[in-house]
C-alpha cells in the first residue's frame, strides 16, 4: 500500500468538524486509504477528525469522493476543510492516538439507538452477545450519557473501570471490525451487568423477574441510558393509576414503549415520516394519533390528543420487550417536577415508594438525559423536548457569537453555550421550581462548560427577576445581558432556520415578562437588523390572582367576560373574591397572553377549567376538534395594532348558549387565531414569518396558520431542532446577547 514517490505525489490535510468521533469514521478512512494505496494517518482530535493522505492526485480524488459517499450514518459534519501540504514521503497509513490538548470544539455525539446488526446478535442463541444488555458497536450505543471528557476515548467514559477481555480487545483494536474503537465495547465476560432488587428466589434472571412483575401490574424502575424510567403495563388502568398516584402526576400524559413497529401500527395511525422518526437513531418519543380501538388504557394519554410512543433503543429495552411484548408506560424515574434519577443508591432511596421492583446495572450514567419528545409537523420532524438522542448536538447559527452562556427560562429549562457559529444546548433540565431542579440546572452549566473547556465571557438570561435562572445569572459576577422572553423565542426560531433577513416574528405562549412590565404572550415583532418592534399584540386583560390564573382557567375566562359584560355575568364563573381583584385592579396584572386566551375559551366551552400541567387546557381544546374540518371562524378585531378578542368571546358565548357542537367552537377559535396572523402578516409587507412559543406546539394552529400563510406566498418557519416552548429560549438568548454585545 506504499505510495510511490513520483512527481505526481500530493499530500492533503483534511479536517472534518462536527459530530465525527465514535461513529466508525477512522476505520472507514483506514479502509479507503488501503483501497486507494494512500499513505498518511487519521486521528480524532479535540477539534474533530484529522486526516492526512498522500498519493497521486487521481487516487486522492477517488479517496475524497468515496469518503463523501461512505460517511458513517451517525456522523454530523458541520465543516470540512481540505488543504494541500508538503508530501512527507510516508509509505504507510496509520491510525494515530487522540490528541488531548488544544481547544475543545468537537461535538460530543448523542446516544444512538441499537443498530440492526447488534439487535440480531443479542437475539441469536449462538452469538457470544446473546442476551447481553450492553451490546453496542461503532454505529450504535451510548455516547453523551457515558462521556466524562473529550476526546471521546474509553478512558474518558464511565466504561473506564471495566477492563476488556481478550476477545473484546481484539474487536476494539482491529480496523476491520465493526467494533473498532467502539468505546463502550463489552460483553457478558468483561462488561456491565444487570440485577434486580428485591432479588427473588427461583427466577432465572432479572428480566424474567421484571416481565413477571409487569404482568402482575407492578411498577418497575429501570435504569436505562440517561436515567431511571418507571414502567408499568399500559393496558392495565389500575396499574397506570397507581403509578400516577405514587408519582404525584395526576394528568400529564405518559409515554409508551412498544415492542415493535407492528405493535405501534396496531395502536396508532402512522405516516412513513412518523415511522422513520420512531426508527431513527435518536429514537425519540413520537406523538402519534391513537386508534379508537387501542387497548392502551385511557389513563395513559389522558387529555392529550396524542399518544407518545417510542421503540426500544437499547439492548436492555429490546430484551425486556421480548419478555413483555405489549405496550408499557415508560416515564421519567422521578417524582413529579424533580430531576430524573441516574444513580442506583439515589434511585433506591427516592423511588422506593413508587417502584415495586428495580432493574439496576453497574454502568454509571455520566449525566441525566430524559427521553426526547418529537413529532412530525408538515412532513418533517420537530423536537418538542430535546434530550437523549439529540443533546448535545450543536445548532449552527448564521453569525459568529462571542463566548456567551445562556441560562434559559424558568420552565422546561435548557442552557446553552456559544462557540463561534455553534450553539451547544444542554439536554432538557426541567422546571426550576424545586431545589433539586435548581441543583440539576447548576450541574448542567458546570458540566457543559467543563466538557468544552468553555469560559463564559458573558451571561444571557431572561428579563424576569424571579426566574431561578435569572437570579443565578445576576449572582454570577459576570457581565449579564437580559433578553426579553418573546424576543428570545422568535430569535431562536429564526436562528435555527438560518434567517438573516427582516422577518415577522410571532411569539405566542403562556407568560413572559414584557418590556412594559406587563405579562406578554401574544406578540408580533418586526425584526430588522436584530432589533424588535412590537407591531401588534393581543388586547391585554387582567389575570386575577396573577400566578394563580395560570392554573385556574376560570380566572382568565371571568376576566374577559367581566371586561366586556361587567360583573353580573362574570360572577357566574368565579367567586366574589376574584371579581373584587378585577374590579379594584389589585393583584390582577395585565396580560396579552394567547395561552391564557386558550384557557379562557376552554373554560367558557366547558372543555377544561384548570391546567394541572402547562398547556393542559389548550391541549384539550385542540383535542375536541377531532376530525372536524372547517374554515368557519370567529373574528379577532385587528384594525389597529391590538388584536381585540371581544367579538370572539361574544360569539363563543352565543354559540355555547345555542348548543353549537364544541368541536366546531374549538375549530372556529383556532381558525380565528390563524386568520389574525395572516392579517398582520399582510400588513407588514414582509415575506418571512417566524412562529415560536409554546402555543405553537398546538399542531392544529401551527398547520392552519402555516397553510393560510403559504397560500398567500409567505415563507413560514417553525422550530425543528429546538423546542417551540421555553426549551428553546436559551438558543435565542445566546444569539441575541451575541448581537447586543457586538453592538
Ligand atoms: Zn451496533
Ligand atoms: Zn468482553
Ligand atoms: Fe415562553
Amino acid at each position: 500500500m506504499a505510495a510511490s514517490a513520483t512527481t505526481d505525489t500530493q499530500r492533503l490535510r483534511v479536517l472534518l468538524r462536527g459530530a465525527v468521533q465514535g461513529v466508525g469514521f477512522r476505520p472507514t478512512v483506514y479502509r479507503l486509504a488501503a483501497k486507494f494505496g494512500l499513505a498518511g494517518w487519521v486521528r480524532n482530535s479535540s477539534i474533530g477528525l484529522e486526516i492526512e493522505v498522500e498519493g497521486s492526485s487521481g487516487q486522492l480524488g477517488d479517496f475524497l469522493l468515496e469518503l463523501k459517499q461512505e460517511r458513517p450514518r451517525a456522523a454530523v459534519i458541520t465543516a470540512e476543510e481540505v488543504l494541500e501540504i508538503e508530501p512527507s514521503g510516508a509509505t504507510r497509513f496509520e491510525i494515530h492516538f487522540s490528541d488531548a490538548v488544544g481547544p475543545k470544539t468537537t461535538s460530543v455525539l448523542p446516544d444512538l439507538a441499537t443498530c440492526p446488526t447488534c439487535i440480531q446478535e443479542i437475539f441469536h442463541p449462538t452469538d457470544r452477545r446473546f442476551g447481553y444488555a450492553f451490546t453496542n458497536c461503532t454505529l450504535c450505543g451510548p455516547r453523551y450519557t457515558i462521556v466524562l471528557d473529550i476526546p471521546y476515548d474509553r478512558s474518558n467514559t464511565t466504561m473506564q473501570t471495566f477492563e476488556s477481555c481478550a476477545q473484546c480487545r481484539c474487536e476494539y483494536e482491529s480496523p476491520y471490525d465493526r467494533r473498532f474503537h467502539a468505546q463502550p465495547n463489552a460483553c457478558a465476560t468483561c462488561g456491565p451487568q444487570i440485577w434486580s432488587v428485591p432479588q427473588r428466589e427461583g427466577i432465572t434472571g432479572p428480566l424474567v423477574h421484571a416481565a413477571q412483575a409487569l404482568a402482575m401490574g407492578h411498577i418497575i424502575a429501570l435504569k436505562g441510558i440517561g436515567g431511571f424510567q418507571l414502567l408499568v403495563d399500559a393496558r392495565n388502568s389500575a396499574a397506570v393509576n397507581r403509578l400516577r398516584e405514587r408519582k404525584h402526576r395526576e394528568e400529564k400524559p405518559f409515554a409508551v414503549l412498544m415492542p415493535s413497529l407492528a405493535c405501534v401500527r396496531q395502536h396508532c395511525v402512522t405516516t412513513p415520516q412518523e415511522e422513520d422518526l420512531l426508527l431513527s437513531q435518536a429514537a425519540p418519543i413520537v406523538l402519534l394519533r391513537p386508534r379508537e380501538h387501542s387497548d392502551v388504557a385511557p389513563e395513559v394519554a389522558k387529555s392529550s390528543p396524542y399518544l407518545g410512543v417510542m421503540l426500544p433503543y437499547s439492548p436492555l429495552h429490546h430484551l425486556l420487550m421480548r419478555e413483555s411484548p405489549f405496550p408499557v408506560v415508560a416515564t421519567s424515574g422521578n417524582r413529579s417536577d424533580e430531576p430524573i434519577s441516574i444513580d442506583n443508591e439515589e434511585a433506591l432511596d427516592r423511588l422506593n415508594d413508587i417502584a415495586d421492583v428495580f432493574i439496576l446495572h453497574n454502568r454509571p450514567i455520566a449525566r441525566p438525559c430524559d427521553d426526547s419528545v418529537a413529532r412530525v409537523l408538515g412532513d418533517r420532524p420537530q423536537i418538542l423536548r430535546r434530550a437523549r438522542g439529540y443533546a448535545p448536538l450543536p445548532v449552527t447559527v448564521p453569525h459568529e457569537l462571542p463566548q456567551v452562556l445562556a441560562v434559559g427560562g424558568h420552565l422546561k429549562n435548557t442552557v446553552a453555550i456559544a462557540i463561534g457559529r455553534q450553539v451547544f444546548l444542554s439536554q432538557h433540565i426541567g422546571d426550576l421550581d424545586s431545589p433539586e431542579a435548581r441543583g440539576a440546572f447548576e450541574r448542567a452549566i458546570e458540566d457543559l462548560c467543563r466538557l468544552y473547556r468553555f469560559e463564559p465571557k458573558l451571561i444571557a438570561c431572561d428579563l424576569h427577576p424571579d426566574y431561578a435562572s435569572t437570579r443565578w445569572a445576576l449572582a454570577s459576577g459576570l457581565p449579564v445581558i437580559q433578553v426579553q422572553h418573546h424576543h428570545a423565542h422568535v430569535a431562536a426560531c429564526a436562528a435555527e432556520n438560518g434567517i438573516t433577513t427582516d422577518y415577522l416574528g410571532v411569539a405566542w405562549d403562556g407568560t413572559g415578562l414584557g418590556l412594559d412590565g406587563t405579562i406578554w404572550g401574544g406578540e408580533f415583532f418586526l425584526s430588522a437588523n436584530g432589533s424588535f418592534e412590537r407591531i401588534a399584540h393581543l388586547r391585554p386583560f387582567r389575570l386575577p390572582g396573577g400566578e394563580a390564573a395560570i392554573r385556574d382557567c376560570r380566572r382568565s375566562a371571568a376576566s374577559l367576560v367581566w371586561q366586556v359584560y361587567g360583573a353580573s355575568r362574570a360572577e357566574e364563573i368565579v367567586e366574589p373574591g376574584i371579581l373584587t381583584m378585577l374590579e379594584r385592579g389589585i393583584n390582577a396584572p395585565l396580560s396579552s397572553s394567547v395561552g391564557r386566551l386558550f384557557d379562557a375559551v376552554a373554560c367558557l366551552t366547558r372543555v377544561a377549567d384548570q391546567n394541572r400541567f402547562e398547556g393542559e387546557a389548550a391541549m384539550s381544546l385542540e383535542r375536541v376538534i377531532g376530525k372536524l374540518c372547517t374554515a368557519q371562524t370567529y373574528t379577532i378585531d385587528n384594525r389597529g395594532p391590538i388584536g381585540d378578542w371581544a367579538p370572539l368571546v361574544g360569539a363563543v358565548l352565543t354559540n355555547v348558549q345555542n348548543r353549537v357542537d364544541v368541536a366546531r367552537i374549538a375549530a372556529k377559535f383556532h381558525n380565528a387565531l390563524a386568520n389574525w396572523i395572516l392579517q398582520v402578516a399582510r400588513r407588514t409587507g414582509l415575506k418571512q414569518i417566524v412562529l415560536s412559543g409554546g402555543v405553537f406546539q398546538n399542531a392544529y394552529l401551527a398547520e392552519r396558520a402555516g397553510s393560510l400563510l403559504r397560500g398567500e406566498g409567505f415563507e413560514v418557519f417553525v422550530h425543528r431542532q429546538v423546542p417551540s416552548n421555553d426549551g428553546g429560549i436559551s438558543l435565542g438568548q445566546a444569539v441575541l446577547a451575541g448581537n447586543y454585545a457586538r453592538g
